[in-house]
């Protein structure tokens, strides 16, 4: 991959970056909000308590994919972006166009989904 490939990626990776990191700390904030609020009847607290849930089920799968992009914005620097961390073949240029974080090539993804890949 040139340099230019690089750039192009690394700037798609920061937007992410920049995107998810907007979300994780909206929600984490929402969460204190919620919790001081002292007005709420036990049916709103009830409510509340099951949206800060889901929240945060939403939150810790995107404070995961922050951690893959962070992982793959190190690959850029070393050099090693855009093969796949476990048979290092080249990763397809559309896979990565649509999901510049990914570590497998879809072989790899396939078999990983089937449990049949060690991370
Ligand atoms: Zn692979």
């Amino acid at each position: 991959m040139d340099s230019k490939k690089f750039d192009h990626f690394r700037k798609k990776l920061m937007e992410k970056k920049e995107e998810l990191f907007q979300t994780v700390s909206k929600t984490e904030q929402y969460g204190r909000e919620a919790d001081e609020d002292s007005t709420q009847d036990i049916a709103d607290k009830a409510a509340n308590s099951y949206t800060k849930e889901f929240l945060f089920s939403q939150s810790s799968n995107e404070r995961f994919i922050l951690q893959l992009v962070n992982e793959a914005l190190a690959r850029v620097e070393k050099g090693t972006f855009g093969y796949c961390i476990s048979c290092e073949n080249e990763i397809q240029q559309k896979r990565l166009e649509a999901v510049p974080w990914t570590r497998h090539c879809i072989s790899c993804q396939e078999m990983q989904e089937q449990g049949l890949l060690e991370e």
